[in-house]
């Protein structure tokens, strides 16, 4: 039986690891489920599969999960530093589904105890990929791209030298306003930007990628996790979200990765790699779809890809900052004190400001750096949008 955990199983990408779990739950004992305030759905799963242990992030939700889970033999705990001992707990598979920068510590703990890290938390790669990847290889786990773009690249690389990459392509949907007039995004609502044409998936992804900013995380993803040059990375539009990646070669091949838009397919393959298992995914109907269309993407639309190859050049803990400071921006959206366009205005001026420091910038990587790193790109956002007039 493989042992497996889930850090943030209550929410998109955790439910769907669940789902495909639940259709052989014999093959799998469970040891940690992880989620951050929702104790209904959180102890319904713990019982479902047997946990060991369930842990809330919120700590005043620890009474509530106890008397859920009473009986149950699931333990019941809360808080950052219960996350930390669940990952540490002996597991041969953890998902990390967390959202945000949170997600990293639970990770580098799990590659600590040696456990394959099936990695969606992309936040990891953009705010510590370094480290991450160092710390797989100190202790000799492995971390699998659970995003789909990266999910398609790794798979258009088996049996290939990285050394013959001459490009990596990765598709973006265009997100919820793709076809909006520019003097419209000003005005865009929070409603608005949280449903997202091709993708079921959580608020803050959906709305990120309505904003570019998702793709901006998955270009830094790409460039830390395969080591590939930020000149080689491109960013294609494609809005039936049916080829995830392309992998041009030095011999001018172009291997694509298509697949229904179901994260099932890129989580299956973590779960089971290196063998390939039949997975409940739709399978694609080209006769029928036709047609796949592809468009260059507008930067004066899109201006946070423009600052994600600024931060692939600037390397370090530039990372950590940009994304420390998106998620100020976008909490700031979300909470309704700033516009639609003005997140990636606020991340820009953080940019501007933080980046020239080397000091912080260039300290060497480690977790006490990257959380200055990460306090600092938040707090200079959040002061940005409080002196901000929402027009
Ligand atoms: P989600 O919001 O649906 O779920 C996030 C999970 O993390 C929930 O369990 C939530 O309770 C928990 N959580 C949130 N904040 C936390 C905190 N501070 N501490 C501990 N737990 C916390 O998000 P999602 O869409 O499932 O995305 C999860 C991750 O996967 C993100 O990094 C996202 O970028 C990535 N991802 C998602 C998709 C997708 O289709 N949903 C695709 C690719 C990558
Ligand atoms: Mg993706």
């Amino acid at each position: 039986m493989r042992r497996i955990s889930i850090f943030g199983a209550t929410g998109s990408i955790g439910q769907s690891t669940l789902d495909l779990i639940g259709r052989a739950p014999e093959a799998y004992e469970v040891v940690a489920l992880t989620g951050g305030a929702n104790v209904a759905q959180l102890a319904a799963d713990a019982k479902r599969f047997s946990a060991q242990v369930a842990v809330i992030a919120d700590e005043a939700l620890l009474p509530e999960l106890r008397a859920a889970l009473e009986g149950s033999g699931t333990e019941a705990a809360a808080g950052q530093a219960a996350l930390i001992e669940a990952a540490a707990r002996p597991a041969d598979w953890v998902m990390s589904a967390i959202v945000g920068a949170a997600g990293l510590e639970p990770g580098l703990k799990a590659l600590e105890q040696g456990a394959t890290l099936a990695l969606a938390n992309k936040e990891s790669l953009v705010t510590a990929g370094k480290l991450l990847l160092k710390t797989a290889e100190q202790y000799g786990a492995q971390v699998l791209p659970v995003d789909s773009e990266h999910s398609a690249v790794f798979q258009a690389l088996v049996g290939e030298d990285i050394a013959a990459v001459e490009r990596v392509i990765i598709t973006a949907s265009g997100g919820a306003f793709r076809d909006w007039p520019m003097e419209k995004l000003a005005k865009a609502t929070v409603a608005e930007a949280s449903s997202h044409p091709n993708w079921d998936m959580g608020q803050r992804i959906t709305i990120d990628s309505a904003s570019m900013f998702n793709k901006a995380l998955e270009l830094i993803e790409t460039h830390e996790y395969f080591g590939v040059s930020s000149e080689q990375i491109e960013v294609l539009v494609h809005p039936q979200s049916l080829v995830h990646a392309l992998v041009g070669f030095q011999d001018g091949g172009l291997m694509a990765h298509l697949g229904a838009p179901d994260m099932r397919h890129a989580i299956g393959y973590a779960l089971h790699y290196p063998t390939r298992e039949k997975l409940p995914v739709e399978r694609l109907d080209l006769a029928r779809i036709g047609q796949l269309d592809f468009i260059a993407p507008d930067a004066a639309r899109y201006p946070a890809l423009e600052l994600a190859y600024r931060v692939m050049h600037e390397g370090g803990l530039s990372g950590a900052v940009f994304n420390a400071a998106k998620d100020a921006a976008l909490d700031g959206f979300i909470e309704g004190k700033i516009g639609f366009l003005q997140m990636a205005e606020v991340v820009e001026r953080v940019l501007d400001l933080l980046l020239p420091d080397d000091g912080l910038i260039n300290a060497p990587m480690n977790l006490d750096n990257v959380r200055r790193a990460t306090h600092l790109g938040q707090s200079s956002a959040e002061r940005l949008i409080r002196g901000i007039d929402k027009t």
